[in-house]
């Protein structure tokens, strides 16, 4: 189980420097193997053996060194792989000191060859000394004391010295796995899913290895010139671990740029947590996300934009401070874990730098692109306590930044409109709109000379423990998490199937169906639509989307492209809450509307406020002379009905007429005003239907 041998090196290092335990195991091991070494020389005994069975196993070690070497493996063999079998090898035949000897020519060898992994390698094969004696007390214990003078010939085995064996290749295993993971890992820390997959595999090495190792001794004790031959199984054992180990590895990785995936910098991000808590420390997640990259991508096509994301990777991990890791999420989303941070102020500096080292211009194919970024920081403990939370907060934070445009964003609570109450009522909306438990109402637009232009379809939301939740409240819900477009294409389908029976009973009144600015934002949104009107039956023209200049506020182009879609479909657009936003002939011009509702905050002001009347009869006017239909909403009394008839308003809608309806309400009501008798409806005055009072 070595769980930092897959985290980058910085942290390793850092893991490496805090304990003292690898001190005290390389102390220890020296100091011992000092000892051993002086003793048998001033006993006249030999450290290792001589003659062809010396030279055989120094050729084995230098093959299987020579094969890690070759490949740039950074394992150190120690305990795992083929090594553990020729040191147990030794030990058992020739006592701790030549297998010791074995470990140790394999430290220099390796050090040498991997010269800045020499820390590790010094570790490793301390850790692997002590294993080795701890080994051969248990040996003793039963009696087996080998010597090169001396040696523990297979000849001389018995049956039941098997449980010897056993025991001493078990003790070996685990020394030195305990000692490494305790080295390694911090003390305490929890055993992580991929740490727990490593234990079984080593297990399973582990009899592997113990299978081999008494093997290797009888041949050393009767074919000595064949033991070179053991490089075949020990290397074909080795590649075994190390394909398994890769594999395991490209399950925590990021295909593309290599970086750890989200899971594992979850994995990673609780560790550092547990190390903060019990070190009273800070850490922090960076959550870097580019500005723009969409249209890169759209642009220069998908390899050109994978190829600047290989090279954002790169600058990351160059630009990473001490004991930093990023991670890529997916997409254009990076995320960098800082183990430690001494301030919120000092971790936003490292988000700030990280963006600017970004945000340098970036060479893609001999074109110059700068590539913004935006970043939002949270940090354990002050934001969250979970490795979940804080990517969730961080993310708040780093959308705050791209509104803002100011680059990089500490979380602030006040700030952060998904409080859990929200995330709740989110959720539970989600489930209504899966379970059919949102309602549609409709209300009325009515003529002056009193027939009924249409139908605006309002959703009702009953919550089962909050009762009546205000459409504005769940819409802004909606509209932020990326539920809007689920609840849209609940509505057009509910308020679509309505019309079609509506239509197939003689009602043939249009229905309006508010859209937000996301809908029509979203790719093949009119297309969409064209085909739910199909599968319905429903002619275009009896559809009427109401949208609000929002529309504009984004991506203009594209708004305009699916609007004209829609009109070109027949579909008809009202914009709605006119007057209460940045609306101007400009915006007017260039939206392909046929009818504009006049803000029910104008409406109400307009029997008592002047001001409001000239807006609403300039308005007007403007209106006809692009050729558009005037309708003004939110009327609730009589005084209001008539200045809005003398304004040359063209229909009303509001409380005085009717409130939203139930569907079956809707249909009475329809029918009561003789609806569908006749195709030119009753003229009567809305005056008249005061009787009809709001039950919204
Ligand atoms: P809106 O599109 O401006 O809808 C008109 C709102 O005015 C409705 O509120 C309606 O009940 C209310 N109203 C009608 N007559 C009167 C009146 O005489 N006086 C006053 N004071 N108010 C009146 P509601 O149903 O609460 O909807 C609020 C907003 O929620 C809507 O404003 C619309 O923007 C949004 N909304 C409602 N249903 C949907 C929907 O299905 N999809 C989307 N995207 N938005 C919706
Ligand atoms: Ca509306
Ligand atoms: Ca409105």
């Amino acid at each position: 189980m070595e769980p930092t041998d897959s985290g980058a090196p910085a942290s390793r290092l850092r893991r490496l420097a805090l304990p003292t335990l690898p001190y005290a195991a390389v102390g220890v091991a020296a100091a011992s193997f000092g000892t051993g070494v002086y003793r048998v020389l001033h006993n006249g005994g030999s450290l290792f053996p001589s003659g062809t069975v010396g030279w055989s196993l120094a050729v084995l070690t230098g093959l299987i060194v020579g094969h890690l070497v070759a490949l740039g493996r950074d394992r150190w063999w120690g305990g795992t792989g083929s090594g553990a079998a020729l040191t147990l090898a030794a030990l058992l035949l020739y006592g701790w000191l030549p297998a010791a000897l074995i470990s140790l020519a394999v430290v220099v060898l390796v050090g040498g060859a991997r010269r800045h992994r020499w820390r590790q390698a010094l570790l490793h094969g301390s850790v692997d000394l002590l294993g080795i004696g701890a080994a051969a007390l248990a040996l003793a214990a039963c009696g087996t004391v080998p010597s090169v003078r001396d040696p523990w010939a297979p000849d001389s085995w018995q049956l039941y010295d098997m449980p010897q064996i056993v025991l001493a290749a078990f003790t070996y295993l685990l020394v030195t796995r305990a000692l490494l993971w305790y080295s390694l890992a911090p003390p305490g820390a929890a055993l992580s899913g991929i740490a727990r997959t490593a234990l079984v595999r080593q297990a399973l090495v582990g009899v592997a290895l113990l299978g081999i190792a008494p093997l290797i001794v009888v041949v050393a004790a009767h074919r000595p010139l064949m033991l070179p031959l053991f490089a075949v199984p020990l290397i074909a054992l080795d590649s075994t671990l190390w394909i398994a180990r890769v594999r395991a590895e490209e399950q925590l990785r990021d295909p593309l740029t290599g970086l750890p995936n989200r899971q594992h910098l979850l994995d990673r991000t609780w560790a550092a947590l547990d190390q903060a808590e019990r070190e009273g420390a800070r850490a922090a997640l960076v959550l870097i996300d580019l500005d723009r990259f969409r249209s890169v991508n759209d642009t220069l096509g998908h390899m050109a934009g994978d190829r600047l994301l290989l090279q954002i990777a790169e600058r990351l991990r160059a630009a990473l401070p001490r004991g930093a890791e990023a991670a890529r999420l997916g997409g254009d989303e990076f995320v960098v874990l800082l183990p430690t941070v001494d301030s919120l102020t000092s971790a936003q500096r490292v988000a700030r730098n990280l963006i600017s080292v970004l945000g340098s211009p970036l060479d893609l194919d001999g074109i110059t692109l700068v590539l913004e970024a935006s970043a939002g920081v949270a940090v354990y403990p002050d934001h969250a306590v979970d490795a979940e939370g804080l990517l969730r907060r961080a993310d708040v934070a780093m959308y705050q930044a791209k509104r803002d445009r100011s680059g990089a964003e500490v979380y602030e609570a006040r700030r952060d409109g998904n409080t859990p109450d929200r995330l709740g009522l989110l959720g539970d909306l989600r489930r209504a709109l899966d379970a059919g438990d949102v309602e549609l109402h409709y209300q009325p637009k009515v003529g002056f000379d009193g027939h009924v232009a249409g139908l605006e379809a309002l959703v009702r939301w009953v919550h089962p423990d909050r009762g009546r939740v205000p459409p504005d409240e769940f819409i802004a819900i909606a509209e932020s998490s990326g539920l809007m477009p689920r609840l849209t294409e609940y509505v057009l389908e509910t308020a679509l199937g309505q019309v079609a029976r509506w239509r197939a009973a003689g009602l043939f009144v249009p229905v309006a169906v508010n859209v937000s600015p996301r809908d029509v934002h979203t790719p093949g949104f009119a297309g969409a639509v064209a085909g739910r009107l199909a599968r319905h039956g429903v002619p275009p023209g009896a559809l009427q989307l109401e949208i609000t200049e929002h529309v504009l506020l984004e991506d203009p182009q594209r708004a305009a492209d699916t609007l004209a879609g829609l009109t070109g479909h027949g579909v008809k657009m009202s914009l709605d809450d006119f007057g209460t936003g940045y609306s101007s002939l400009v915006h007017l011009r260039r939206l392909p509307v046929s009818e504009l509702k006049i803000d029910r905050s104008f409406v109400a002001r307009l029997a008592v406020d002047n001001e409001d009347a000239e807006i609403v009869r300039c308005t007007v006017d403007l209106a006809h002379s692009l050729g558009l239909l005037v309708v003004a909403e939110g009327v609730e009394d009589d005084e209001t009905w008539e200045r809005l008839r003398d304004l040359g308003c063209d229909a009303v809608q509001g409380w005085l007429v009717a409130a939203a309806m139930p569907p079956e309400e809707t249909t009475a009501w329809l029918r009561a005003r003789g609806e569908g008798r006749s195709a030119a409806a009753d003229i009567t005055a809305p005056a008249d239907h005061d009787a009809d009072q709001p039950v919204t």
